[in-house]
């Protein structure tokens, strides 16, 4: 059987001449249904461009696909008619985005914008829209439902407004979910909050679910899978508790290390990753991550190290560094996911 979704060597610019950027590089990654796919990196990494290619919303211009592959169920969507894009967007396939506020319209009740779907999609009455805008509501666990179905996102707390996004997305029963940074701008025991209740929804339907997130602690406890991304590619890939335990990328390793540990009582310093992510436009020779390598060769600069099998026979592990097979075999005592927490 096919994966829920495909997404095979998909390579996206903005731009053009001597300003192109690359912005994916042949990024490859697939979700089955049920699944949970967490996919990190830091901000300009791809991570949400990837994502809106694939819900058929990346701005073209300035963005251009220029190759690969995304297929829904099999069905190639790159090239789709758009109506058929529109079509699977809420029937089959949702978004959430990290900013509940600016993603909701705060002139209509956030009930009103949740059953507009029905009746447009459904066909159902303003009424009968209305009653399933609130059991929305009541399953993403947001108090009398009833009655703050009439109220508008202003009236909601941060965490009650991305509740009412997710109720929004899965309000067609999506198979697949797709939620951007859902909980960057929310405190922390909120975002505990909101990451279990994807998880549950994830569990109780079935559905697939990529997270996307710069926050290797948010995911630690919900992932299956881990595609980290750097500079527009995926360098390294594979199920979470191989990630956490052993890292087999220099930039993994950085963004571990510089997560606090609840069981690190030393007091040290936290070592932060040195220097910034490259622009996309001078993408530096051989390895991207290179100029912030502290184990960069000579080999480093010169060729870009293939995505390639670095795991066990028994372990799917990929990794895109010349030495990954010795950074996988280090550090036997490393934190497991229970012990890499985000705060
Ligand atoms: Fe570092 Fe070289 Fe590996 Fe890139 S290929 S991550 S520069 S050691």
């Amino acid at each position: 059987m096919s994966p829920l979704l495909e997404v095979d060597d998909l390579r996206v610019e903005f731009g053009r001449g001597p300003d192109t950027a690359s912005v994916l590089n042949g990024v490859s990654y697939h979700v089955d249904e049920g699944e949970t796919l967490a996919v990190l990196g830091e901000s300009g990494s791809g991570k949400s461009v990837t994502a809106q290619t694939v819900m058929g919303i990346l701005d073209t211009p300035p963005g251009r696909i220029t190759g690969g592959s995304v297929r829904f169920r099999g069905e190639e969507l790159l090239g789709a008619d758009p109506e058929r894009r529109r079509l699977l967007r809420g029937e089959s396939m949702a978004m959430i985005f990290q900013d509940a506020l600016s993603a909701l319209n705060p002139v209509y009740s956030v009930g009103f914008q949740i059953a507009e779907q029905f009746r447009f999609r459904r066909g159902m009455s303003r009424k009968d829209a209305m009653v399933r805008a609130a059991e929305m509501l009541d399953l993403v666990k947001i108090p009398n439902a009833k009655q703050r179905v009439r109220e508008y996102p202003h009236q909601f707390s941060g965490g009650m407004r991305q509740r009412a996004m997710i109720a929004m997305a899965l309000a067609l029963d999506p198979e697949l979910l797709i939620a951007d940074e859902p909980t960057t701008a929310l405190d922390v025991t909120v975002q505990a909050q909101i990451m279990e209740l994807l998880d549950e929804l994830r569990r109780e339907r079935g559905m697939g679910l990529v997270l996307i997130t710069h926050d290797l602690g948010v995911v630690a406890e919900v992932a299956d899978r881990i595609a980290v991304m750097y500079a527009g590619r995926i360098v390294e890939h594979t199920d979470a508790a191989s990630l956490y335990a052993h890292p087999a990328h220099p930039y993994t390793r950085g963004l571990m290390d510089s997560v606090p540990r609840v069981d690190d009582v030393s007091g040290a310093p936290l070592r932060p990753i040195p220097g910034l992510p490259p622009s996309l436009s001078a993408i530096p020779n051989g390895c991207p991550f290179h100029p912030r390598c502290a184990h960069a060769q000579d080999v480093c600069t010169d060729e870009v190290p293939a995505l390639r099998e670095v795991g066990s026979a028994h372990q799917a592990h990929q990794a895109a560094c010349h030495f990954a097979e010795q950074f996988v075999a280090q550090d036997p005592d490393r934190p497991t996911t229970h012990e890499v927490v985000s705060r």
